[in-house]
């Protein structure tokens, strides 16, 4: 019998992981399997503040991708993905090329939603991807030179917008960085601000009272300003402005305001609610057989009103019920039903402070960070087991750059 070709869309969490037991899983000859991305590394998304602060080193949030799959079993193709054309089943790239498959997995994250409010797309920051929150870093080392030259206020005003979860990592990874950065341009710190606005009533709506007040007071402590019930309305490349009246001279937002699914999988004329695909309860895109959908893209109902989240411990599970189902699929067995776990929520405030509930139990401060290491070892281990785990953990943090490159 003909080998079945398997495509994987997308290497975050959903494609690696589902790539990685699809090696270990199929027999030998009974498929051929692609994994497609647009770079050839994997970054660390939940660790991609810490570039934008420039906290850790690149090789500590990126890892290549031919070092985490059989290469043997799985091959790996770098390169953009354009369309994809479901009655002839093929992958059409930027560059021409078309990739057949018999079973295809949709596995390409989430983008950042702007919500069209004017000037954030094309001037504020994101929190995306490796190279975008580079960017931040690189953009943050410019602001320190030039102020030494036109001591301009604009320039030390650094605003991230939305407590959110990932505002909040952001936060707390720069009130940990400006002042290294201080000490480096010879700046006093009494001359920066870091300021973050949120529009809801507290910083991480949903969180619990305990939690918010913690990750308030200690924002606080380090001088961020926190403006909450506070919406940002508008932004230029040196200002930001708000609903209250005011109008911040800033040339740094960091825009953390909420994400939303890929646009690419909208153009393709899938089921989409929420800007997300809907899938079944085995993953598969909705009315579609060989198509299956994963990680923040899908959207996956827990009950009759609510999806879950876009996080990477929903996209690792996933992918852990994915690559047997698919398997199944194509050996024309009957398919598992997923059943998401939910371990704990934790999110960092820096390196040495974070809240969350880990197993129903609410913690914070020095242990929470701990927790969160932990985290990130277990989803490194994933990943490519203990061998990364000690690679990546060995691999010390950043020291700061003295000087911000010229080609920004
Ligand atoms: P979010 O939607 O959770 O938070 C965005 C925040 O921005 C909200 O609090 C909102 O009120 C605020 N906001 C929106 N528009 C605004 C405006 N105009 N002005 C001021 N504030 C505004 O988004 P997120 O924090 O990016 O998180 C997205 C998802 O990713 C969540 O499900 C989260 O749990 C998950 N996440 C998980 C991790 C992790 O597990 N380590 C890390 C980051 C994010």
């Amino acid at each position: 019998m003909k080998a079945k070709k398997i495509v994987i869309l997308g290497g975050g969490y959903g494609g690696l992981v589902t790539s990685r037991k699809l090696g270990k899983l199929l027999r030998e000859g009974e498929a051929e399997v692609t994994l497609i991305n647009k770079h050839d590394y994997h970054y660390i998304a939940t660790q991609l503040h810490k570039t934008g602060a420039g906290t850790a080193t690149d090789d500590k949030i990126t890892i290549h991708i031919p070092n985490l799959i059989q290469t043997d079993k799985i091959r790996f193709k770098k390169g953009v993905i354009d369309s994809v054309d479901f009655n002839s089943q093929q992958v059409h790239l930027e560059n021409g090329e078309k990739v057949s498959y018999d079973y295809l997995l949709l596995s390409l994250g989430f983008e950042v939603d702007t919500f069209g409010i004017p000037g954030v797309k094309e001037n504020a920051f994101k929190i995306r991807s490796f190279r975008s929150t580079k960017a931040i870093y690189y953009h943050l080392l410019h602001q320190f030179e030039a102020y030494k030259e036109d001591r301009d206020p604009s320039r030390l005003t650094f605003v991230v917008a939305g407590a959110g979860f990932t505002g909040i990592e952001m936060i707390g990874e720069l009130a940990e960085a400006i002042p290294g950065m201080c000490k480096i341009y010879n700046i006093p710190v009494s001359e920066t601000r870091i300021i973050n606005v949120e529009a809801s009533g507290s910083v991480l709506p949903g969180f619990d009272q305990k939690a918010i007040d913690y990750t308030s007071n200690y924002v606080k402590k380090y001088g961020i300003e926190l403006m909450t019930s506070t919406k940002i309305l508008e932004c230029t490349d040196t200002a930001i402005k708000l609903d209250n009246g005011t109008t911040l001279p800033s040339r740094t937002l960091i825009w953390s305001g909420g994400v939303r699914g890929n646009t690419l999988l909208e153009k393709l004329g899938l089921p989409i609610e929420k800007s997300r695909v809907k899938v079944d309860r085995h993953l598969r895109v909705q009315g579609m057989k060989n198509v299956f959908c994963i990680g923040d893209a899908a959207r996956f109902m827990k009950n009759e009103t609510e999806a879950l989240p876009p996080t990477a411990q929903v996209a690792i599970q996933q992918a852990e019920l994915c690559a047997p189902n698919i398997i199944a699929a194509l050996r024309g067995e009957s398919l598992r039903e997923f059943q998401y776990s939910h371990k704990g929520t934790v999110a960092s405030i820096g390196n040495t402070a974070a809240v969350g509930n880990v197993f129903g139990f609410k913690i914070n401060g020095l242990f929470a960070a701990f927790m969160k290491q932990v985290i990130e070892a277990r989803y490194l281990f994933v990943l490519g087991g203990p061998t990364l785990v000690i690679r990546q953990f060995s691999k010390l943090a950043k020291p700061y750059l003295k000087t911000a490159p010229q080609n920004k």
